[in-house]
Order: C-alpha cells, then structure tokens, then sequence
C-alpha cells in the first residue's frame, strides 16, 4: 500500500525536511522551504549525481551557467514562442486550470492534437463544470508562457526585460564554444550542470512535485548525428542505474516513451521515467534527443560559429544532442515516498507500537549515524560527545541526548539514519559502543578504535 502524500508532507514539516515557504507571513502559495535534513537530502542527491555522471567518468564536464542570460537567448531556444500552456478561467469564481488537464482528469479526453479552439469546444460541448464553484461559465482558452520575467536596471528600460530560466540546458548551449575551447573535449562528451529553473505553472501543486522555482541536473550529451539511436539507448541505461544507485525501487518505476504530438518543440524523441506517486504514475525524469535543434539555432540568432571540426574525418559538422535530464525535488519525493515504511515493532520495554521507518539509502540519508549516550550522565555524555566528534570527521552525525532511548531510536527511525551508536557505562570500561542497524534493528558491539572503519564499510555495501 502506497503512503498518502499527507503523510509524507507531514512527516516532512514535523522533522525538517520540508517546510511551508514564508509561513510567519501567512505563507506564499506553492513556495517551500528545505529544512535541516531536506538541504542534507538535496546535497546527497546533487553530489551522488555529480558523482555518478561526472566525477566516475571520462567524457563529460561540469559547468554553472547563469540563472539570468541574454533575453535572445529564449528567442533562439524556442521557449518565447513555445513554452507555454493552454490556460482557462473560470468566470464565475475566478478559478485557473490548465485546459489539457481539466479536459484529461474531468473529460477523460485526450488532447493530443487539439488546438485551442478545439479545446474551448470541448469544454462547452461536455458542460465542463468548474471543480471549484460547479458553475459552466468558462472563458476562451488561452496559452500563457511559463517564463518569470523580472528586469534589470530601470524598471522603465524595456531592453533590459529578462526571464529566469526555465530550464538549465541553454548556459550548455550558449557556452558550447568555450567549453569546446578551454578542455580538450572530443565528441562524443557531455556537459553536466545543476542549479534552479523557474516556470510560472498554472497548476503547481503535490506537495513538492510541480513547483515554482525547482532544481535541475541537466546532461548535454553531443554527439555525430548518425549516432543518436544507440546513444539514447545507453542514457536510458545509465539514467535507470543512476536511480538504482541511489536506491529508488525498481518496481516503482516504468518509462514511457512520448507519442508524435506530445513531444517538445525540440524533440524528435523523449522518454520519461514514471514513478508509481501516491497520486498516480507520473513524470519523474526525462530522455529527450534534441537533435542540433538549439546548437543550430544559437548559431543562426548569434551569428557565431558553433559547428564542432572533426579532426580524424576532416569534418566540420553541428553536433546533435541527447538530453537526461532529472529534477531534485522530484526524485526527493520520490525518494521519500520510495524510503517510507510503516511496520509493527516492540519498544526497549517490550511495548508494541508502528514503527515509522524511513529506509533511506545511505548514499541519501541526511545523517549516516546518530549517537545517543544510554542516559544524561555526565561520564556518558561526555564519552559520547568525543565520539560523535569523531566520527564527523568523516559522517554527517546527529548527537541526541534528550528523552529516552526508546523515543531517539524512534526519531533516527522517522528521519532515515542508518545507524544508531549508543554508550552506556560499559562503554567506560570496554572502550566499545553498540551500533543498531536501522533496517533490521540488530545491534553489534564496536571498539570505538574500529568504530570509523566499521561504519565506513557498512555504509559503502
Ligand atoms: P511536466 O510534464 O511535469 O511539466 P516537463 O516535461 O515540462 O515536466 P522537463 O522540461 O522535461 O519537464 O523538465 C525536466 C525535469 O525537471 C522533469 O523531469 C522534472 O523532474 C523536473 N521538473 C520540471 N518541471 C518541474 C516543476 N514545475 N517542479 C519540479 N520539478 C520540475
């Protein structure tokens, strides 16, 4: 049985993962902030990622291009003339969908290929009511362009309108050259990139999967154009071992390969990876093979040169492009969803009680080991303490001293810590400490000599 997402969200605020954006001001809709332990579950993903496509590889390179990029740029990229969705109000109580999915959700109609006439029809031939109000009192549908546009300099200016980007691909395009120029690369390689799009959504919504301003961790793969088919099978491959690899559940996830009309105005093919959310199969990362489309067109729009000389073959071609591209927040809350259990346990004084248990990876998990001195006694906190200094040195460590060590071993079990480390006043005598595993909750003894090693191996198996 899948978790609802009220759980999850609630576990999310209750713990310090994810909290309700601006909330001492009432809130700002659709805006979340990461807590403690979400900005470590962040980190974990973007460096398992970076990891995973560029440090463990030969043929890519990283970049960070800017948020903020020459306004032609999303002239070039299509995004001006493309990048929106058809938009519907409600006249009665001012209520805005996306016409697709109303038509899609309410309709069970699909709209691939209807314009927005034939979307405008539909709605008034089906007495679509409004899932608001209940009225039938619609306006014409509309498209609305997802770009948040801001301004820089003199609000007055018109020449220094600018949009926040939508996606992060471009900077890999418009700095194509200068990558070219200054690192040797030879294709086929890729140029990888994380940091924030922007996109004004109609319908944000699903707890942190549809948002405002998100993270993306973008591959530009370039490549000899006869060459795409096999590529794109090979990033189909490495994007599913890449969620494997952070421990996503294989059962969980499905691709789906986009039809004719639904592909974007870039793409020639694109499959999505499909996570099984509490609300249903949806889009959780992406494959999009975006031909020479943007190379072609940042040419023709700048006036520069952007083919790419083949030395070997004497030949000078515009390269074409396969695209993995995968959202954090995203593959977060599928991550989440993925780690949550609930299951029947007996506490340290033999009372059952629902464990909640998030079994995070250790690649993911936000701490990797929590220690808990047995009591608050002076000779055991400080013994503990030592030790939690210790090991973070190495670890991203929570030090808990508080209540009893039924109720931490509880809280490490509802915030993923792998391993719990516990002194007691054995531990004074011994020089040993006790690990529980959270997954199995077995303990084993550790001199504390071997407690950095032990650990280490653990959470590398
Ligand atoms: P959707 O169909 O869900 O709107 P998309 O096909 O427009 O998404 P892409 O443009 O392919 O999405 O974006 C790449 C990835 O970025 C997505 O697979 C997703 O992980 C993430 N992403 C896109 N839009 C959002 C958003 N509004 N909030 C959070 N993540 C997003």
């Amino acid at each position: 049985a899948t978790v609802s997402l009220d759980t999850i969200a609630s576990l999310a605020k209750r713990r310090g993962f994810v909290f309700p954006g601006s909330e001492i001001y009432g809130g700002l809709a659709n805006t979340w902030d990461f807590g403690p332990l979400g900005a470590e579950v962040k980190r974990n993903i973007k460096n398992a990622w970076w990891e995973f496509f560029i440090q463990r590889r030969d043929d890519m390179v990283g970049l960070d291009g800017g948020i903020l990029l020459h306004p032609r740029v999303w002239e070039a990229s299509g995004h001006v003339e493309e990048f929106h969705d058809p938009l519907v109000d409600c006249r009665n109580c001012k209520s805005r969908f996306r016409a697709d999915t109303l038509l899609e959700e309410r309709l069970k109609i699909s709209v691939e290929g209807l314009s927005l006439e034939d979307m405008s029809r539909a709605i008034q031939e089906h007495q679509l009511a409004c899932p608001v109000c209940g009225r039938r009192d619609w306006t014409p549908v509309r498209q609305f362009n997802l770009m948040f546009r801001t301004f820089i300099g003199p609000v007055e200016e018109q020449s220094t309108r600018v949009y926040l980007r939508p996606e992060t691909a471009q900077a890999i395009f418009v700095d194509f050259k200068q990558v070219l120029q200054t690192s040797r690369v030879k294709i086929p390689f890729g140029v990888g990139q994380i940091g924030k799009a922007f996109r004004n959504e109609i319908t944000p919504g699903n707890f942190i999967f549809r948002l405002l301003e998100f993270e993306q961790m973008e591959i530009e793969y370039f490549i000899r154009p006869e060459s795409w088919p096999e590529t794109f099978e090979h990033w189909l491959a490495e994007m599913a071992s890449f969620l494997n690899w952070i421990g996503l559940g294989a059962d969980r996830i499905r691709m789906r390969e986009h039809g004719p009309e639904e592909l974007s105005h870039y793409s020639r093919r694109t499959v999505d990876f499909e996570y099984s959310f509490p609300f249903g199969w949806k889009e959780l990362c992406g494959l999009a093979y975006r031909t020479d489309y943007d190379l072609r067109r940042h040419q023709e729009f700048s006036g520069e040169d952007l083919t790419y000389f083949d030395q070997e073959r004497n030949e000078r071609f515009i390269p074409h492009v396969v695209e993995p591209t995968m959202g954090v927040e995203r593959l977060f809350l599928a991550l989440l969803v993925d780690a949550y259990h609930e299951e029947p346990a007996v506490d340290v004084n033999g009372k059952p009680y629902t464990r909640v248990v998030l079994r995070f990876h250790p690649r993911i998990a936000p701490y990797k080991a929590a220690v808990l001195p047995l009591m608050r006694k002076p000779e055991l906190v400080e013994r503990a303490r030592d030790v939690a200094a210790m090991l973070r040195q190495h670890f991203m460590v929570d030090y808990d001293e508080t209540q009893s060590i039924g109720r931490r071993y509880r809280r490490q079990d509802e915030i993923g810590t792998p391993y719990c480390i516990t002194i007691d006043y054995e531990t004074l005598e011994d020089r040993a400490v006790t690990i529980r595993d959270r997954d199995t909750m077995e303990q084993v003894r550790v001199p504390i000599s071997r407690l950095v090693e032990e650990l280490g191996q653990r959470l590398a198996a």
